[in-house]
């Protein structure tokens, strides 16, 4: 059995630098991706790819355990640069691990990298994701369709860096030829779904052009965070040219576009000659936190465009028209807004008072100004008011008239008024 292996990392389009860092040291493949600021992001997740590189000859595949061991050392050494730093306090990292052996790979796992397995076109999740999210979703509080876009999906319940031990998910997989293996980071699998990681696998036979094609659609997606692939195929004939035997990681952090693995071997710049970030942070609240700062502005934004919106709307019911009611004394008054509030609020202004009283209106049009005769413009609503104290005038003439003849029937009026009147 042989393999073929491509890997890429790239920054994404979004992160200032690279955190994550893996190893193509065959038969040993690793993702890791780190967290706690991109200085300490870096160290933490090259950390873990140098120590489980300086001590790989002690794992063996007759022994699941020396995997777990690697990775605590991993653990170890982190913790300790974490303590013995306070640039670094927080830091953590994500490790995922595949070592293969004859027609087996074992897999040592801890964080949310992944490990996925094509075969026959199909595509399985090896690993299980430490996560908030998806130990919601195992305890049935969360939909597998949810966790997807949850706003807490990257926050992560197991890392190396956090604790002095950490506990390691071991599996192992018997493999046929044919069969492709990813390894990624969560910039891949967060930005692209399933069928999209399946199709670029199953479409790209080349495994360094599906690693380029699989950053390259992650970045299309957003890039909004680093993405790492690694891809090793198994294969029945002879290894091919593109088989590495040499240890890589992902670039310096200046770089957003690393190649392929290198062969000689390079090791990160020391972190003395990188800017010091300032503002180290706690540790597994620490990507809690740098992770919810997009929800939060998000719900910042989106209350400030409603308060926005909501003063345009007011303002706008508030000046764009006018209508002629009765003030507190029941006199026709014009009133630029409306009549009606909203949510309590008023949304008028009084414009002009008058001393005609609803008392002296015809009955018949009393409730129509009780209630608020809509205008256009404030003319139109001076017209209103001529026409009602014309209407006034008019009964009042007719009472008169009344009372100088023998008293008449007051039946009258509301017919009379109510004629030729069309408002
Ligand atoms: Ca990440």
């Amino acid at each position: 059995m042989n393999i073929s292996v491509g890997a890429q990392s790239d920054v994404g389009r979004v992160r200032e630098g690279n955190e994550d860092s893996y190893l193509v040291h065959e038969p040993l493949f690793v993702v890791a991706d780190g967290m706690g600021g991109h200085i300490a992001g870096d160290v933490a997740s090259s950390t873990a790819v140098d120590v489980i590189l300086s001590k790989s000859e002690t794992a063996s595949a007759s022994d699941p355990q020396t995997l777990a061991d690697l990775i605590r050392s991993a653990n170890a050494a982190i913790w300790d640069k974490a303590h013995n730093d306070p640039d670094l306090r927080g830091m953590g990292t994500t490790c995922t691990l595949v070592l293969l052996n004859e027609n087996r790979a074992h897999i040592a796992h801890v964080g949310d990298s992944r490990a996925y397995l094509l075969r026959g076109g199909s595509l399985q999740q090896l690993t299980e994701d430490h996560t908030l999210v998806a130990r919601m979703v195992k305890e049935g509080r969360l939909q597998p369709e949810e966790a997807e876009h949850h706003p807490q999906r990257s926050i992560i319940t197991r890392a190396l860096g956090v604790d002095s031990d950490v506990e390691v998910d071991l599996d192992l997989l018997e493999l046929q030829p044919g069969d492709r293996l990813l390894l990624c980071s969560d910039g891949l699998s967060g930005m692209i779904d399933g069928e999209s990681i399946r199709s670029t696998l199953a479409d790209n036979s080349d495994p360094q052009a599906a690693a380029d094609e699989l950053v390259r659609r992650a970045n299309e997606a957003g890039g909004e965070d680093n993405i790492t692939v690694v891809i090793v195929d198994v294969t029945d004939g002879p290894q091919t040219s593109t088989t590495r035997t040499a240890t890589a990681r992902s670039a310096p952090v200046a770089s957003t576009t690393d190649q392929s693995p290198s062969v000689s071997g390079e090791r990160p710049a020391p972190v003395s000659q990188e800017p010091v970030r300032a503002e180290p942070e706690p540790i597994v609240e620490q990507p809690a936190k740098r992770r919810w700062v997009k929800p939060l502005v998000a719900v910042v934004i989106i209350l400030a465009l409603l308060a926005v919106g909501a003063f345009f709307l007011i303002d706008y019911l508030r000046t764009s028209s006018y209508y002629v009611g009765l003030d507190a004394d029941d006199n026709v008054t014009i009133y630029q807004g409306r009549s009606e509030d909203l949510f309590g609020i008023d949304l008028d202004d009084e414009v002009e008072s008058t001393d005609l009283n609803v008392a002296d209106l015809p009955e018949n049009l009393r409730d129509n100004v009780e209630e608020g005769r809509t205008a256009d413009s404030r003319e139109e609503a001076e017209d209103i008011v001529a026409d009602l104290q014309q209407r006034a005038d008019e009964l009042e003439e007719i009472k008169t008239q009344d009372q100088a003849g023998d008293g008449g029937d007051g039946g009258g009026q509301g017919t009379k008024n109510g004629d030729g009147k069309n408002n």
